[in-house]
């Protein structure tokens, strides 16, 4: 299908440019970026991430430590491994993986991530600079899509209109800021919105991060326009658990002019991103220019 955006050869490119960035900057700076992932507790989804965040960060060429800590482990500790990284010159990003456990406070945990190496991009600093425009780090998952509307709507995407649907701080906020970034005319539609789907039918660009099976229909999407389905749900179909996006994406693909598929959309753009951001870290706290500059 041409009009099918493919999010997992694109971070498959993107991953291998990284590489390649990193042998460059190490030849001429003698430095390579460093990951510290920390995963509190046992959740089986979160192991397969940070799994898939250590194999690929050591793919690029990166340093990758993996920090895994039992569920009992305390704020104090937690906050004690976070002081470490900090100060640790050979590790330019920091990520805690999420959720932890109940016991623990996530947004002082967050928070106490130094924002130049926050390379999940959540800390208010960041968020911060993203609003004024100058952004430090930015959200993996928003960042990735943008990277993905503008290898097929080209780099200028001036005078658009695009509606996003869904308010999250980890996607759909991001998600506006970016756009009005890049001089979109940005409306951002969520749960009390009153007529989603009309605003829809006049975008450009729809951004779906809600966390809905199928919300957004196949005739909500105006011809020609561009959908980017971030959502990620599990369903079952004909006795079998498969997953689907927040769009209807087999009556969507007959309208839109550019499709994210779920999965193998956006989804794999996060660790690319991660990874990305990773690099432009190491960037920012040692006056090196960023390659990959937005
Ligand atoms: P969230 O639950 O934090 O936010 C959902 C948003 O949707 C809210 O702002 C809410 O107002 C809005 N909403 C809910 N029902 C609505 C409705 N009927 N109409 C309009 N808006 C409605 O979710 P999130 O963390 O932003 O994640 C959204 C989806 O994206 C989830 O499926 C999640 O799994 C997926 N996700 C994917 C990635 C990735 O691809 N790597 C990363 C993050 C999130």
């Amino acid at each position: 299908m041409s009009n099918l955006i493919d999010g997992k050869a694109f971070a498959q490119n993107l991953r291998q440019t990284i590489t390649t960035q990193t042998a460059e900057l190490e030849k001429k700076h003698h430095i390579r970026p460093g990951l510290a992932v920390i995963l509190v507790g046992e959740d089986p989804a979160s192991q397969v991430y940070v799994r898939n965040k250590e194999k690929f960060a050591i793919e690029c060429g990166f340093k990758s430590e993996t920090f895994r800590l039992s569920t009992d482990t305390t704020q104090v500790e937690l906050l004690a491994l976070i002081d470490q990284l900090n100060n640790d010159a050979t590790i330019h990003g920091i990520l805690v993986q999420l959720p932890l456990p109940k016991h623990l406070h996530e947004e002082e945990v967050l928070n106490a991530i130094n924002p130049l190496k926050d390379v999940d991009g959540f800390h208010p600093v960041n968020i911060g600079q993203l609003s004024i425009g100058k952004p430090y780090l930015i959200p993996c998952t928003p960042l990735g899509s943008l990277l993905l509307l503008q290898d097929k709507l080209g780099k200028d995407l001036s005078g658009k209109h695009a509606v996003i649907v869904g308010r999250s701080n980890i996607v759909g906020k991001p998600m506006m800021q970016l756009l009005l970034s890049q001089n979109c005319t940005v409306t951002i539609a969520h749960s009390r919105t009153k007529d989603v789907a009309s605003l829809c039918r006049e975008a450009d660009i729809v951004v779906a991060a809600v966390g809905v099976p199928k919300l957004v229909k196949g005739d909500w999407i105006k011809k020609g326009a561009a959908v980017i389905d971030v959502g990620i749900n599990r369903i079952e179909e004909d006795g079998k658990t498969r997953l689907v996006g927040d769009v209807d994406f087999d009556e969507a693909v007959k309208n839109a002019a550019y499709i994210t598929p779920v999965p193998g959309g956006v989804g794999p753009m996060t660790i690319a991103c991660l990874l990305r951001n990773t690099l432009t870290a190491m960037c920012l706290q040692n006056n090196i220019e960023d390659p990959n500059k937005l």
